[in-house]
């Protein structure tokens, strides 16, 4: 058994943090405030190989491993989740469904644009009326005239209104309890994109409502067999949990950074608080915490890596980083006093970023209701 890293990851994971550093960590407070989207840092992530990381080369990815790809992610989050997020939900999300179910041509039109960065592509599962009970979708797709019409709505969608937006891979029935996904490319008559929606945290990410009047797109932009959509979506999920997950790791990290450095600095009853016994438990737990919890993702990653089945450990590893991710978050703004909880203090924005690690990719209960399934329960 052999628990290091690769001196590849190793690398990867220095250059990440260099970019997050250099790069996403002065303008993430300012992308925040005026909830703007990051289209530079986009750009350069592209230039990168982060936004297509385990595509192959041959359709313009970089080729890593899922490993990989959660170091990266975890890296990202632990300066700004709205980054983060941007790139997580791109690729697993928007481009992976494309390059797992989509046949060559699709291939051949959709990826090499989104591997790059220089496009990106939304996954829309999410209804007004089908949050965790995806299944329940109400959006539907009628083949007429060797036209897929659309008509539906959905909700919470990322990365769908952003200028580089170029699909939406969304879930319709087609039949009766016939679940189907197909690619509707933005610019579509009757496809409306709300305004970005006010968000608690990832204000710099794009989230938007759609909406599908009478949306006609080419029969050939269904994405694999009709009817898999909802056995689609499920593969689609158990990985995406992979990169919230990495997500939860990343963000507890950062809560963990800030509060270790502040703590040190920060003086009271005449020494640094880091000398009270009842900081230093808090930052020893979280530091444990996120060792746990970091080995979760890991492992759930390299399974996916062998080709084993993962679906159990990613259910895990985004459960317990979710709920670590609220623990640290909460900790470490503890540490930081009044002044945590000021705007200007990176930690009160890594700390409205967290919620959503409980919510998004499935609900915490949702990921109990899986692994309780897997458990034969
Ligand atoms: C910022 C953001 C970005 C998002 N991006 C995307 C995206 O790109 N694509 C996409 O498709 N979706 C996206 N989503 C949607 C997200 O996946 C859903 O919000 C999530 O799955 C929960 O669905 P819901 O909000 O409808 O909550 P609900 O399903 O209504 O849940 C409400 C509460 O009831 C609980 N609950 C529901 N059913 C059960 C049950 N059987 N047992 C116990 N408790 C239960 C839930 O756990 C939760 O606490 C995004 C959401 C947000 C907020």
């Amino acid at each position: 058994m052999n628990l290091d890293l690769t001196p590849e990851h190793e690398l990867l994971r220095r250059t990440v943090r260099a970019f997050a550093e250099e790069r996403v960590a002065p303008v993430a407070e300012e992308l925040d405030r005026d909830h703007r989207f990051p289209y530079d840092l986009v750009a350069e992530l592209g230039e990168l190989g982060l936004m297509g990381m385990t595509i192959p080369e041959e359709y313009g990815g970089a080729g890593t491993d899922t490993v990989s790809y959660a170091i990266a992610v975890e890296e990202l989050t632990r300066i700004d989740s709205s980054v983060a997020i941007t790139v997580a939900a791109h690729h697993s999300l928007g481009t992976l469904p494309i390059f797992y179910f989509g046949n060559e041509e699709q291939k051949r039109e959709w990826l090499p644009q989104l591997a790059s960065g220089e496009r990106l592509a939304a996954f829309g599962l999410t209804e007004p009326d089908a949050g965790s009970d995806a299944g329940a979708t109400r959006t539907r797709a009628e083949l007429r005239d060797g036209e897929w019409v659309v008509n539906g709505a959905k909700m919470f969608i990322t990365n769908a209104g952003t200028d580089i937006s170029a699909c939406v891979t969304i879930t319709a029935l087609t039949g009766d309890g016939e679940i189907s996904n197909i690619i509707v490319p933005n610019g579509t008559p009757g496809y409306e994109i709300s305004p970005p929606m006010e968000k608690l945290g990832w204000r710099a990410s794009d989230t938007r409502e759609l909406s599908f009047k009478d949306v006609a797109v080419p029969e050939r932009n269904l994405l694999g067999p009709r009817g898999e959509g909802f056995r689609q979506f499920l593969t689609i999920l158990d990985g995406g949990r992979i990169s919230v997950a990495a997500m939860g790791v990343g963000l507890a990290q950062g809560a963990y950074d800030l509060a270790y450095a502040y703590a040190r600095e920060r003086r009271q009853f005449g020494k640094p608080i880091a000398q009270f016994q009842a900081v230093q438990f808090a930052l020893a737990d979280m530091a444990t915490e996120i060792e746990a919890g970091r080995n979760l993702v890991y492992r759930a990653a390299w399974l996916k890596d062998q080709g084993r089945p993962f679906a159990l450990e990613a259910a895990m590893a985004k459960l317990y980083t979710g709920e670590l991710s609220h623990r640290a978050a909460n900790a470490a703004l503890q540490i930081h006093g009044g002044y945590g909880f000021m705007d200007e203090s990176p930690i009160s924005r890594l700390y409205r970023d967290q919620k959503i690690l409980e919510i998004g990719e499935g609900t915490n209960e949702v990921q109990r209701m899986v692994i309780a399934r897997h458990l034969g329960l």
